[in-house]
């Protein structure tokens, strides 16, 4: 397989959902082996696993002192769109929320149009199981011959879902990239007193108070389907294909990094 980059640039605008900031995003062809590549002003930050400074309610990546703040929803767009080579320029260092799923820069990638190159992809395949764990949560990577993704999640006043999906680019695009990041409204404030938070709304959230969902969702099993989103854009920062089976219990973002830094170490 080859790499690929997009032919067009394009820009998207929207708020930050942590900052609450305006951001204007251009996504902008990259030649071969670039990797993907996020630019605030004059400083270049690569999308590396080895780059990764928090993942407190999100991804954030950071070099020379700036930071990249929630990278998993455009990385997964990326990804799932088979793009290896992209430069991503911001105005602010958290890109825009746009719906709070990967599918508005699924959308806009698509517009640009994406395109083949002469290199090679760089594949990352799973050899022996990996296994990262904390209380009550597990990530496991086991040898596979494709991508395929497992996750089971049980969230208060939702409950349990569960879902195992081949990753593939039409599976990507319709089961897993239109499902929202969620929160509950109980949380919103003391996020807020943290500083995070501040650009969430009901236009690009799934909001769940003690009734269940607040406002429509666009999957029954939404929750779960935005988790495996999620593990699909931070095994992204791997820079390549993989090729395993990624069996999820209730992880997040840190067991996700975990896991990557282990497949790294392992090939
Ligand atoms: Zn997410």
């Amino acid at each position: 397989m080859r790499q690929k980059t997009i032919k067009e640039p394009e820009s998207l605008y929207g708020i930050a959902l942590h900052s609450g900031q305006n951001c204007k995003l251009s996504f902008l062809p990259a030649a071969e082996n670039t990797g993907i590549v996020f630019k605030v002003g004059e400083i270049t930050v690569p999308a590396q696993i080895g780059l990764v400074s928090s993942t407190i309610r999100g991804t954030t990546i950071e070099k020379d002192r700036q930071e990249v703040q929630l990278v998993e929803h455009i990385l997964a767009a990326c990804y799932g769109l088979g793009i290896d080579n992209l430069r991503i320029e911001l105005s602010a260092d958290e890109p825009p929320a746009a719906d709070g799923s990967a599918l508005p820069f699924v959308k806009v990638l698509k517009k640009a149009e994406v395109v083949e190159q002469d290199a090679e992809k760089k594949v990352f395949a799973v050899k022996n199981e990996l296994k990262v764990e904390s209380k009550e949560a597990s990530i496991i990577a086991l040898p596979y011959h494709g991508f395929k993704v497992s996750f089971m999640v049980d969230f208060p006043k939702i409950g349990e879902q569960f879902l195992e999906i081949e990753i593939k680019e039409n599976t990507f695009v319709k089961e897993l990239a239109p499902a929202r990041t969620f929160g509950y409204l109980s949380e919103v404030e003391a996020l807020k007193e943290q500083g995070l938070a501040k650009g969430a709304s009901l236009d690009n959230a799934l909001a769940i108070d003690e009734n269940g969902y607040v406002n429509e969702p666009r999957f029954e099993d939404e929750l779960v389907r935005h988790k495996i989103l999620d593990v699909i854009g931070d095994l992204a920062l791997l820079g390549g294909r993989i090729q395993a089976f990624i069996k999820c219990e209730k992880s997040g973002h840190a067991l996700n990094i975990a896991l990557a830094k282990k497949i790294a170490e392992s090939l």
